[in-house]
């Protein structure tokens, strides 16, 4: 079937009056597909059968730009597809559960961390940050670890909960340096993703959903290309560049510039406090690790360098995040255009990965945040802060 018969299909009234639904293959099982995803199912279902097979799913996995476990990314899929709960559910805290386990460690380490609302999102959740530090605010280099962004990537948000307790047991960066650890930094996504659709990526605007990570700039006239690039017209997806004005899109940016209170909280946290010298951003997946257009190529190649001989194994893909596709409105521009050191780590190979995986993708990104608070603090007299 050509693509014009099938785009023609998609707009005429073509579907069968009864069961019209789709069906996948699930543990053994044929189950039928929630309606939400009807579209995807358009584009998969080759046969025209109404049923995805396995041979058909595989076009899901085709031509992404990074690498990920086709096998394991599928099954992810499916799950969303079918609203059927992902068995790695209970490997994950949940919101209420994430800040349990920040209250547990200023018990555990009294006078190493103190947990801080940074605001709240649309829905009411708290956006909580552990301040990890000897110090009195701001008298150390600053450094901020981010999880949680995107409301899928449940990895992104273990791996600093995970890194927030080595760094108090082992207690010796927390003499140099103020490390703020915001595990969940999208809240209402995430629960979300943990109630049917775990591919579920935005926030919970409820005007209409926003990808934060498009969605980011501060108010510096000369930083507004960061969010919209010039040539891209407000109100116009056609000419979307690294980021889309249309509400249906995953990457939508929102209506204007850090529209969004989880964006905004974040902005604050980051800009306001002149001491922070350097984020990580982390994401899944595709063991990557990105930084930002304007950032000068010879520093962030040493430094993911340094980091890759921490972690250990096969090392992450150090590039700049346009060298991947085309982005807008991210976190590392802004803090790029501030002086602040940005990195995205992208861990693993799919969104939701099952326990031995998860353990192995804490353990070397454990291991690659040590080598970037280590290097900040190398290089805090040479880095400034505008
Ligand atoms: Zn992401």
């Amino acid at each position: 079937m050509n693509l014009f018969s099938k785009l023609r299909r998609r707009d005429s009234d073509y579907r069968p009056k009864g069961d019209n639904r789709f069906y996948l293959e699930l543990d053994g099982k044929k189950l039928p597909v929630v309606p939400q995803f009807d579209d995807q199912c358009v584009d998969l279902d080759v046969d025209e059968d109404r049923f995805v097979d396995n041979e058909e799913f595989r076009y899901l996995t085709q031509n992404m730009p990074f690498r990920v476990d086709s096998e394991r990314f599928i099954r992810e899929h499916k799950h969303a597809w079918t609203h059927t709960p992902l068995p790695e559910l209970a490997l994950y805290p949940n919101y209420e559960q994430v800040g349990a386990q920040l209250d547990e460690m200023v018990r555990k380490y009294p006078g190493k961390c103190e947990k801080i609302s940074l605001g709240s999102s649309h829905q009411g959740r708290e956006i909580w940050a552990l301040r990890l530090g000897e110090h009195r605010l701001g008298e150390k280099p600053g450094i901020v670890i981010t999880g949680g962004t995107h409301a899928r990537e449940w990895p992104s948000i273990a791996i600093p909960l995970d890194l927030s307790e080595k760094l108090l047991q082992d207690g010796s960066r927390l003499r140099d340096s103020e490390i703020w650890i915001v595990p969940l930094v999208n809240p209402d996504g995430y629960e979300i993703s943990r109630s049917g659709d775990n591919t579920y990526r935005k926030n919970g605007n409820p005007e209409g959903p926003v990808d934060l990570n498009r969605n980011f700039a501060d108010d510096c006239p000369e930083h507004v290309h960061l969010w919209r690039p010039a040539g891209d017209k407000p109100g116009i997806k056609y000419d979307d560049k690294g980021a889309s004005d249309d509400p249906k899109s995953r990457q939508f940016r929102g209506t204007h510039p850090a529209s969004e209170p989880e964006t905004k909280a974040l902005l604050k946290l980051q800009l306001e406090h002149k001491n922070i010298l350097g984020v990580i951003d982390n994401h899944n997946c595709g063991e990557m690790l990105l930084y930002p257009a304007g950032g000068e190529a010879g520093y962030y190649q040493a430094l993911g360098q340094a980091m890759n001989e921490a972690a250990g194994g096969e090392p992450y893909r150090v590039m700049s995040a346009p060298e991947l596709y085309p982005v807008s409105g991210i976190s590392n521009d802004v803090q790029q255009a501030n002086g602040i050191v940005g990195m995205t780590l992208e861990s693993g190979f799919s969104m939701q990965p099952p326990e031995a995986e998860l353990a192995r993708l804490k353990d070397r990104a454990g291991r690659a945040h040590l080598a970037f608070i280590d290097k900040i603090i190398q290089d805090k007299d040479n880095l400034t802060r505008t």
